[in-house]
């Protein structure tokens, strides 16, 4: 084992004392620069390895103050409820090729107005546009429909 001058007392002690036999002070040898800067190296990993995880943590959460996220929610939420409506759900087309956030009109009180529009069939077979105007609510992250017009 080497030994290297004390921190404290300048006496020389072993690298791999905890205290010092002279002066007491604890760890009186400092760490060699090349385990510092091992030290340093294994403590940028853990942060980039943090970050990371970080990262890919809160690029899946959800983000509810996104304002694409909450025109797409209040969307689907609307359109699920139009289907429990209709006659023929499945034969069902709604407006595409409109951005969502184009068909959310913010009113007071976190409160949203969808417009949208539905093709569906009739009872008699026939294929109908039928205007859609939905009142919703978003809280949290959970958008939920108030009520409905069809017409
Ligand atoms: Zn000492």
């Amino acid at each position: 084992m080497a030994l290297k001058p004390c921190r404290e007392c300048k006496k020389e002690v072993s690298t791999e004392a905890a205290t010092c036999p002279h002066c007491g002070v604890s760890k009186p040898v400092p760490p060699s620069e090349g385990a510092q800067l091992a030290g340093v190296g294994c403590f940028i990993l853990v942060l980039l390895a943090a970050g990371y995880c970080f990262y890919s943590v809160a690029s899946e959460a959800p983000r509810p103050n996104d304002p694409e996220d909450r025109s797409v929610a209040l969307v689907v939420a609307c359109e699920q409820r139009v289907l429990a409506r209709l006659k023929a759900p499945a034969t069902a087309q709604f407006s595409k090729g409109v951005h969502s956030t184009q068909m959310v009109q913010s009113i007071e009180g976190g409160r949203f107005v969808v417009h949208d529009y539905v093709d569906a069939q009739n009872v008699f077979g026939a294929k109908i546009r039928t205007n859609v105007t939905c009142w919703t609510r978003y809280d949290n992250g959970v958008a939920s429909v108030d009520s409905l017009r069809l017409e």
